[in-house]
């Protein structure tokens, strides 16, 4: 049996990201992920997208709190840029006008790079949309594309350089603890210690809470889908910003010459290998073709992920109540691309006993934002 000083179950951004700052600060660090690729669930699947106005309060902190690493990786983290230029336009039904400008308004006020849009101006930027849907529109110029495989890989390579252990194709199956060690049991037979156990098992941590003998808090993974879509020949969609409608029914984004174009649906599952259903599929193409001009006669390759929440949608980095030697890092959602290095940074911090990092201090995020004993976790509601 080999004993680390922490033992994350979990190979993904979020799991990666922490082991990363662990092994930094001089902790031995072993990283169990089931698959042979750790990229292969949500990390592997996302929309890539960098926004400080998406999502809830700490997710905008947290994404703030992750800027300056991504514009500035330690060295030999990648050999190219992680954030790319791409913006967000977000489209107002008629109706939805005020709730624009409160984004507006609020993303403004956040230091934000907003600009109002008319319909017809939306058309000059993107001439296949119908505007006759669209009363308003909001491009937030800021906006970043994120090369999730060079972020997740530059965190992989360092932590390796820094002695850390990645072992792929190990499924933990058994978790107990004895005198205070944790002692966990892989598909194979193996068998590997640690004083303390991170969960960043993704859609599966509830499920390896309740190996670990530790009361669940509740996760919900739910299948997000996205297609592929050739655009004609005569539309050059190249710098296109992504298209997103304020009512959470389509995005859309151009990726090597043709479109993405997810329903941004939000389906409740079970944590598995999820695949894209036919209807989500037929959903996405008949919104495509009702908010833009396009015509798909047949889609492209499609995909589905799973974005796990909490019941308030907030994520989870914290200790157990009951166990100090269970730290949870989970229920990312939607955004865990996007928050990854100041998450990855503020656990291994807590973890290490240092409290909150300085910086995200400043942006005033709490322990208690991402604890495990917050009031609408504990009730559910
Ligand atoms: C369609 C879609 C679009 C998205 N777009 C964005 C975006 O634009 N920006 C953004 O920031 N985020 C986005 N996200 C969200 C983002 O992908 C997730 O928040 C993030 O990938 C979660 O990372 P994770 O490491 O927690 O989960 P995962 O990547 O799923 O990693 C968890 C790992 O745990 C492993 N595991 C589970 N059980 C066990 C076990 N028993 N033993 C060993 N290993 C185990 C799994 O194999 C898995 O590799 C999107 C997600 C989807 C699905």
């Amino acid at each position: 049996m080999t004993h680390s000083d922490i033992l994350i179950i979990g190979g993904g951004i979020a799991g990666m990201s922490a082991a990363f700052f662990l092994a930094k600060a001089g902790k031995s660090v072993t990283v169990l992920e089931r698959e042979d690729q750790p990229g292969y669930h949500s990390t592997g699947r996302s929309a890539a997208l960098y926004s400080e106005t998406y999502g809830p309060k700490i997710i905008r902190k947290m994404s703030t709190a992750s800027r300056d690493f991504f514009i500035t990786p330690p060295d030999g983290f990648t050999d190219h840029p992680i954030l790319t230029p791409r913006g967000i336009i977000m489209t107002a039904a008629p109706g939805e006008e005020a709730k624009l400008d409160e984004i507006l308004t609020e993303g403004r006020a956040n230091g934000a790079n907003f600009v109002s849009l008319t319909p017809a101006e939306l058309k000059e930027i993107i001439p296949v949309i119908n505007t006759d849907l669209i009363a308003s529109a909001a491009h937030e110029t800021d906006a970043m594309d994120i090369d999730v495989h060079a972020l997740h890989w530059g965190f992989i390579r360092q932590f390796k350089s820094l002695g850390g252990t990645l072992i792929t194709k190990a499924d933990v199956c058994a978790i107990s603890k004895t005198d205070g060690t944790w002692q966990v049991t892989l598909g194979n037979g193996q068998t590997h210690s640690g004083d303390i156990i991170v969960n960043a098992a993704g859609a599966w941590v509830d499920d390896i809470a309740t190996k670990a003998g530790v009361k669940p808090l509740g996760i919900t993974p739910k299948r997000r889908t996205a297609v592929m879509v050739d655009l004609p020949s005569d539309v050059n969609a190249h710098g296109w910003p992504l298209v997103a409608s304020l009512d959470e029914s389509l995005y859309f984004k151009e990726d090597a010459g043709r479109l993405l174009v997810s329903p941004a649906d939000t389906t409740p599952t079970e944590p598995h290998d999820v695949q894209p259903e036919e209807l989500d599929i037929a959903i996405t193409i008949d919104r495509l073709m009702t908010a833009t001009s396009i015509e798909v006669r047949r889609p492209g390759e499609s995909w589905a992920g799973l974005r796990s929440f909490f019941a308030d949608g907030d994520p989870v980095s914290a200790f157990d109540p009951a166990d100090g030697s269970f730290y949870w890092l989970a229920g990312q959602g939607g955004y865990g691309i996007q928050t990854a290095p100041a998450m990855g940074e503020y656990a291994a911090s807590l973890i290490c006993g240092g409290g909150i990092p300085v910086h995200m201090e400043k942006l005033g995020i709490t322990e208690d934002a991402l604890s495990a004993t917050r009031p609408s976790l504990v009730t559910g509601k």
